[in-house]
């Protein structure tokens, strides 16, 4: 029997209601959660009762309890890690992705929502300055995106080789080398692993993070055979882009894959402004992006572009019971069964349109330019990049001093800036990557950071 057409009434106006007034808290409530994860679980370790509960009231239990452990990360005033925010158009979409709970993998048996990522697709292709013809995936984030663009280039680089990995496995061919550069994501090492290509060769980085291209062709003569480059465009401390156009024409001459980690800066391609900081990137084989950082989109929404018919042969599958056809969403992400996470990213573009997607990159860069000028201007502070996008790291004199700054700044919580390591010493970590942030929020964000580095 299909369920009675109230059945999820209650369920969902319960949603509705408790989402709305989180939503409201957001703008005035302070950043970090009230309670540990430890001491949330310790109240949540009831048996599990033996009867069935209301589904309106589960959803009520479910709110409350959760409610003094969430971090208001979808906050203006929250530049921890690189977090988007959600955009409206995007989270009720996800509402109905939810709702409608299409299996998204062929296009046959689920038209709507494949139309729908293939739209999409197609509209980020073009945002950002991607080749018409290249193959997208929706995954669940930059981490599978990265794993997924670099399977393509493990596939195709064999392929050309001569060595059939797919019947072969790696194992008595032809060693794959990998280089990167020295402040690649960590991500990249886990998606290398993952797909047993070992560590990559490390090239040297300049003092922004950037990827030198001539120590680039240096290793790249030094070997030979089958190989990846990997690229990145937005440093997670510096915001620093690679020379891509330059490195990959290197990495091409000697035959290597180019794979672009652009997890949050391959935006910037969006930006008429910003986008001579990618310049060239479109020469690259494969590229890996986010849609849940700059974006705005609810987790999790990664996305994967490459090269005809790379994807599809790393990749896609056949099996008998499924009816398939060219196209398919299965043949693009390395998982069957799948959310029709495209959905979202199509709401966010269509309800931003084409300049809009380029306001909120430039007024990401901008805010993330207005706090570095705060912050360079508290006593005892240093800005310690070049501010070309939305990252922003500072130091407060010795470790020591950035730690305790960084703790304090975070207790205070009206702002939240993690702490990190780059470059050998202790830093304050911005990144501006939600869409809401205003001037006020910029303005409560530097107080906040004075506040902390005089207490
Ligand atoms: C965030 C990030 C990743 C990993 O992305 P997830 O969406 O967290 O899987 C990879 N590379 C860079 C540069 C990132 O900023």
């Amino acid at each position: 029997m299909t369920a009675r057409p109230d059945a999820y009434d209650e369920a969902l106006s319960a949603a509705a209601r408790h989402a709305r007034s989180w939503l409201a808290s957001l703008p005035d409530r302070p950043i970090p959660p009230r309670l540990t994860a430890d001491e949330l679980a310790a109240e949540l370790a009831e048996p599990l009762p033996d009867g069935p509960t209301d589904p309106g009231k589960v959803v009520d239990l479910l709110a409350e309890l959760v409610e003094p452990g969430l971090m208001a990360m979808p906050s203006g005033r929250f530049f921890g890690w690189v977090i988007g925010g959600t955009l409206p158009a995007a989270l009720g979409a996800d509402w109905l992705v939810s709702s409608w709970d299409q299996n998204t993998a062929i296009r046959f048996a689920t038209p709507g929502t494949t139309a729908v990522e293939q739209a999409a697709a197609g509209w980020l292709l073009d945002l950002l300055g991607l080749p018409a013809d290249a193959e997208v995936g929706f995954v669940t984030g930059a981490t599978m995106a990265n794993f997924t663009g670099l399977a393509a280039g493990r596939r195709q680089q064999l392929d050309a080789a001569g060595w059939d990995a797919d019947r072969l496995g790696l194992a008595g061919g032809p060693r794959v080398r990998v280089l990167a550069g020295a402040e690649r994501h960590e991500t990249l090492d886990a998606a290398l692993r993952y797909l047993g290509l070992g560590a990559p060769t490390e090239i040297r980085a300049d003092a922004e993070g950037r990827l030198e291209t001539d120590a680039l062709a240096e290793a790249l003569a030094a070997g030979s055979g089958p190989a990846i480059v990997c690229l990145q465009a937005g440093n997670l401390h510096s915001g620093a882009f690679d020379p891509l156009g330059p490195a990959a024409a290197v990495a091409h001459e000697h035959g290597a894959w180019v794979h672009v980690d652009g997890a949050f800066g391959l935006w910037a391609a969006a930006s008429p402004r910003l986008r001579h900081l990618v310049a060239g990137h479109e020469t690259a084989d494969s590229w890996a992006t986010d849609a849940h950082k700059t974006l705005n989109v609810p987790y999790d929404c990664g996305i994967v572009v490459a090269r005809r018919p790379a994807l599809r042969a790393a990749v896609g599958m056949r099996a008998s019971y499924l009816v398939q056809g060219a196209g398919d969403p299965v043949d693009s992400v390395p998982e069957l069964s799948r959310r029709a996470r495209g959905v979202p990213v199509w709401a966010a573009l269509r309800s931003l349109g084409r300049t809009g997607v380029a306001d909120l990159v430039d007024r990401l860069a901008a805010n993330a330019r207005a706090i570095a000028a705060g912050i360079a201007s508290v006593p005892g502070a240093q800005v310690l990049n070049d501010v070309v996008f939305t990252q922003v790291c500072a130091a407060f004199g010795d470790d020591e001093r950035t730690r305790a700054v960084t703790a304090r700044l975070l207790a205070d919580g009206v702002t939240w800036m993690s702490g990190s390591r780059w470059r050998g010493r202790d830093v304050m970590r911005v990144s501006v990557s939600n869409w809401s942030t205003d001037d006020a929020d910029v303005a409560a964000a530097v107080d906040a950071v004075r506040r902390a580095a005089a207490g």
